[in-house]
């Protein structure tokens, strides 16, 4: 038997997330594919290790101190990731959110003890986006630094170090393709160029969700965004400082029906309850592994991740009134 990892510290517990092999997604794409169980992380998304690098490098840079703050705009994942790191390291988190957020996400960031200011929603041209408020609140605040996501490049140091790393031992060396959705596109640029120092010739595919624009920008070379989704923390219409110099290889464009069917899917068939962001990322990781078949590659592997729970979502992907509301197919044992 293999020893369990032990760990003497709770932030040791972000990153070396297990691998596992997708038996659907497999057989429907004739060769491995493998899924990074990023849900297995203590804030259950792949948005800790993007929360613990970006708060590591503030130290490094003096810009935090004991007892400082750290600031984000954010609704989602790496504002429970930040919270959750805050309060390991002694830090205050102070998280800016459209009060047009969703009951459940307020009461989930104030459990885990981050501090709201709600603002009104406005577009980004706006000063008072949430982006913007978040940046000039940190400003304003003595000890406090912005945690920036988006453009903070520490954001995609954590998965050219850890999450890249990671699946090239857990591979073996023996990887084919490689693919994801991108929010701040982190992941995905990082885990490419961590990949690629390894293995020129993995495959790095941009997989994008309906109401995105980079799928048309690394096909065609012009950002613009067609049709919508309803995935959350996924679609990107810029190049941010942690996309910039990404290398995709290739792109697939994934509408929610066909991420919804493998959230069903891996949830009925292997017991994994997962977001529509993972289904997404599954389905293109499915499309890049036939691709690879057809062009000979008969015993491709190819990794993808799981980015976060599916619990976090019961008000809505596993909610049948909204799935019939925004027209999306309801889960048969929903209906
Ligand atoms: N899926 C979910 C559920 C997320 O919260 C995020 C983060 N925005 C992503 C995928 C995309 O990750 P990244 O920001 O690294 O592109």
């Amino acid at each position: 038997m293999v020893t369990p990892p032990v760990r003497r510290s709770a932030l040791d517990l972000i990153g070396d997330t297990p691998l596992v092999l997708l038996d659907g997604p497999s057989r429907a794409a004739g060769c491995e594919i493998w899924g990074k169980c990023e849900f297995a992380n203590p804030g259950a998304s792949v948005k800790d290790r993007a929360a613990l690098w970006i708060v590591r490098d503030a130290e490094r840079r003096g810009a935090l101190a004991p007892g400082g703050t750290i600031v984000e705009g954010t609704a989602g994942n790496t504002g429970i990731g930040l919270a959750l790191v805050a309060n390991a390291l002694g830090y205050r988190t102070v998280i800016v959110m459209p009060e047009t957020q969703s009951r459940e996400k307020m009461d989930t960031l104030r459990a885990l003890g981050a501090e709201l200011v709600l603002v009104p929603a406005a577009p980004f041209s706006n000063p008072g986006h949430f982006v913007h408020t978040s940046r000039r609140l940190a400003e304003e605040t003595p000890g406090a630094v912005w945690s920036n996501q988006f453009d903070n490049i520490a954001n995609r140091k954590a998965h050219i170090e850890g999450t890249a790393e990671e699946l090239w031992a857990q591979m073996e060396g023996r990887i084919d393709g490689f693919t994801c959705a991108a929010g701040t596109g982190g992941t995905i640029a990082g885990v490419g160029m961590g990949l690629k120092a390894h293995d020129e010739a993995v495959t790095i595919a941009l997989t994008d969700p309906h109401g995105a624009a980079l799928y048309n920008f690394y096909a065609h070379g012009e950002l613009r965004a067609e049709g919508s989704s309803v995935a959350e923390g996924i679609g990107q219409s810029r190049i941010t400082a942690n996309l910039e110099g990404a290398p995709i290889d290739t792109q697939f464009r994934i509408s929610d029906d066909e991420g919804i069917a493998w959230v069903g899917r891996l949830l009925q068939e292997e017991g994994l309850c997962l977001g529509l962001s993972s289904g997404i990322n599954v389905a293109g990781a499915v499309a890049l592994g036939r691709q690879l078949v057809a062009a000979g590659r008969k015993d491709a592997r190819v990794a993808t991740i799981l980015c976060d729970t599916g619990f976090r979502y019961l008000s809505t992907l596993f909610n049948r009134a909204w799935l019939e509301a925004k027209g999306l197919r309801v889960f048969p044992w929903l209906a």
